[in-house]
């Protein structure tokens, strides 16, 4: 520790009073911990100057800087002041609330009341509400928080000063009361970068993206703070392209990006799977000093992964020094994810057996996603047995739909279904969706009713439950099963097909498809090289699979119908767009259906290019006729 900063005159001071105050003063600030303070304070009594409120404060807040408690030191200093002023009154309060006293007597509130009731009485200044206003938040106190904005106005009018309305927005932010905390922004005549951002990222917090968008752009004063909420806003609420076209802004604003920023455009990009995209923000990463960042990298391996760049995903996660248990993990789900079992397996045992990382439950998603497309029932097993025993991770309805779909690939269908029943916690629709579709492959029409009685309540309106269930019955034969899964279709007025695919074109923009839609500039186009494509198919063999329509109509329309689903209208698009040997890459929110999956297949090879499609649950790499998932999805 430095000694004290301050020497002291030996003798009766022969500097002006103001000197000497300056003097003490400085010697506060310089005070390199409580004796020091301590020390300055001995020559405050010394030369009598203990009076001072000026100083008292200035000890005060330097004794609460090194958190000394308010009882018995700083509140004996403080009583030595005959008449304490609004700014040592004020410097008590700031006291407590930051040194929190546990005895009620030196409760903020119970200091400001003292205050008030001292004669002459001692006017408030803002900065004694500011900090009131603090502690009402801190101890998430509403009842405070209340009275203390009524006196705010009942004293003077202080709700009209800026650091008190600055503070109340954040006060009401934290009560997570934004239309309290938008009227006081709404009654401000001056607003700062502080009103305009705080209350902007609250509505992003909450989800509420079109009020945080409104006074976004009304904000004369965007600063990186509310920047980065946008981007990061949009992205976690599915706004993946709003989040992207905003961080392009911010770019062009000259703002300077930050890792959180980053971030939110990366998971944006992740969310549309778009490969051009993913490349373009990895330049902007590499030359912004985050490339080792672990956040930031753990990110862009998750990214690279959904856009279908799982080498280049496998590359910069070599490159990361210090991986941690997210890195791993995006890795791992995302080599699952792509088929790549055996690789993912191997990367799960480095990170256990060479590293200090502890698994999470997200990377025993990735193992077990790893094993069921390998189909490799008995390690999947262990891994769902050493998680629980070893590593004291509860599964989820996400491991449990990890398990269903693992069993479920290899046959043991009535096993998933015990599995199942067997749960903790209730299932969700994944897990009833994982037993459907295993019953689909392996004809199990008992088993599938049962699932799909689930997910008609889970999932009204998903159309692909009724569709799944439909054919299963029909590949059984049971026709009447087949009717009654189309009557209650009826009955429950399921007609939009809620499905959209999107695909990227040579510049990088993004082209979204909707089922049946015409909506497309070139739709024309798009038609004919579909029609074209379908007919050279046909040529080899390929019949509709018209049971992927269930309204009671003839077999065109049927046909019809199928040739408007928007993986094929993305498909032909980009026939008609990619250059000569680029792979094809479309996203689709839903699963795909057994049409498309089959057209998919068929034009892999039929045009010799690879398409590779992600729908909601994992990836199909299609080149030469084949598919990846092994026609298990
Ligand atoms: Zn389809
Ligand atoms: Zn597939």
């Amino acid at each position: 520790m430095r000694a004290p900063t301050f020497t002291p005159p030996a003798t009766s001071p022969l500097l002006p009073l103001p000197a000497l105050d300056a003097l003490v003063a400085a010697a506060i600030d310089a005070a390199a911990g409580p004796r020091h303070l301590r020390a300055v304070h001995a020559v405050i009594l010394r030369f009598d100057l203990h009076h001072s409120c000026f100083l008292v404060a200035k000890l005060l807040r330097g004794l609460s800087h090194y958190r000394v408690p308010l009882h018995p030191y700083p509140l004996r200093i403080f009583s030595l002041v005959p008449r304490p002023n609004p700014f040592l009154w004020t410097a008590l309060i700031r006291s407590a609330v930051i040194l929190r006293p546990r005895l009620p007597d030196y409760q903020p509130l119970r200091l400001y009341s003292l205050m008030r009731r001292q004669w002459p009485p001692s006017p408030p200044l803002s900065f004694t509400f500011t900090a009131l206003l603090k502690s009402a938040a801190a101890d998430l106190c509403l009842a405070n928080g209340l009275q203390i904005h009524a006196q705010s106005i009942s004293t003077g009018g202080f709700d009209a000063d800026l650091f008190v309305q600055n503070t109340l927005i954040s006060m009401y932010v934290e009560f997570c009361d934004l239309a309290s905390a938008r009227r006081v922004f709404d009654g401000m005549s001056i607003r700062d970068a502080i009103s305009w951002t705080s209350l902007t990222v609250a509505y992003t917090k909450t989800g509420n993206l079109s009020s945080a968008e409104g006074l976004f752009e009304r904000s004369p004063a965007k600063d990186v703070v509310a920047w980065t909420a946008m981007v990061t806003g949009y992205a976690q609420n599915a706004m993946p392209k709003k989040a992207l076209t905003t961080f392009e802004r911010m770019r062009e604003a000259g703002v300077v990006i930050d890792e959180v920023a980053l971030v939110g455009a990366v998971s944006a990009i992740a969310q549309l799977g778009a490969a051009k995209h993913a490349v373009w923000v990895r330049d902007i990463v590499d030359g912004s000093g985050f490339r080792q960042d672990v956040v930031v990298g753990s990110a862009m391996v998750d990214m690279l992964a959904k856009c279908g760049l799982i080498d280049e995903a496998r590359q910069v996660f070599d490159e990361i020094m210090n991986r941690n248990v997210y890195t791993y993990s995006a890795m791992i789900v995302g080599l699952a994810a792509h088929g790549r079992a055996h690789e993912a397996i191997a990367l799960f045992k480095e990170m256990v057996g060479k590293t200090d990382v502890k698994p999470n439950h997200v990377t025993f998603i990735g193992v077990l996603t790893a094993c069921s497309h390998a189909g490799m029932v008995e390690v999947g097993r262990y891994y769902f047995h050493l998680m629980k025993d070893e590593y004291r991770i509860v599964p989820s309805p996400d491991h449990y739909t990890c398990m269903v779909d693992l069993l479920g690939r290899v046959g043991l269908v009535e096993e998933a279904l015990e599995l199942v029943r067997a749960m903790p916690t209730e299932p969700h629709g994944g897990v009833w969706g994982a037993l459907l579709g295993a019953c689909r492959i392996h004809v199990k029409p008992e088993i599938a009713g049962i699932a799909a009685n689930h997910l008609f309540e889970l999932e009204p309106d998903r159309i692909g439950n009724y569709v799944l269930l439909s054919n299963i019955y029909a590949s059984a034969g049971m026709w009447d099963e087949v009717s009654k899964v189309r009557k209650l279709m009826r009955a429950r007025g399921l007609k939009k097909n809620p499905s959209a695919s999107w695909t990227e074109d040579n510049d990088g923009s993004i082209h979204e498809f909707f089922a049946g839609d015409g909506l497309h500039p070139r739709t024309h186009e798009i038609k004919d090289t579909l029609e074209d494509l379908l007919g050279k198919l046909k040529l080899e063999g390929y019949d509709p699979v018209l049971s992927s329509v269930l309204y009671d109509i003839n077999d065109n329309e049927k046909e019809k119908l199928l040739n408007g689903h928007s993986e094929k209208l993305a498909l032909a698009f980009g026939l008609l767009t990619a250059g000569a040997g680029d792979t094809i890459r479309i996203v689709k929110n839903l699963r795909i259906c057994e049409d498309c999956h089959l057209v998919m297949r068929l034009a892999s090879r039929t045009v010799n290019r690879e398409i590779v499609v992600r729908d909601n649950l994992r990836f199909h790499h299609f080149k030469d006729g084949a598919c990846s998932c092994r026609e298990f999805w």
